[in-house]
């Protein structure tokens, strides 16, 4: 469970990147292009590769990045906080 940190929301994050279908169709990809031009197969790699680096956690409401772990003294500050201005939603 995290806080975000821009919407309050709190919540399971959502995780951005590649998937696992994104390397099921790269494998595809690399069998296709092993039989038509093997220079595919350095682009399909790379590209799997970054997107897997790249992953961020965010919002799965807003997109804001880096929803801080709820059981953190400044999550429970935020939200004691936006309890305090105005009526919880949700
Ligand atoms: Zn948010």
């Amino acid at each position: 469970m995290r806080v975000c940190t821009s919407c309050l929301s709190v919540g399971p994050p959502k995780k951005t990147g590649a998937g696992a279908v994104t390397w099921i169709v790269g494998v595809v990809f690399i069998l296709l292009g092993l039989a038509v031009a093997w220079p595919l197969l350095l682009v399909v790699l790379v590209l799997g590769i970054y997107q897997s680096v790249s992953r961020k956690i965010v919002c799965a409401k807003c997109g804001a990045k880096d929803p801080i772990p709820l059981d953190t003294p400044r999550a429970q500050q935020m939200l004691a906080q936006a309890q305090g201005q105005q009526p919880r939603v949700g």
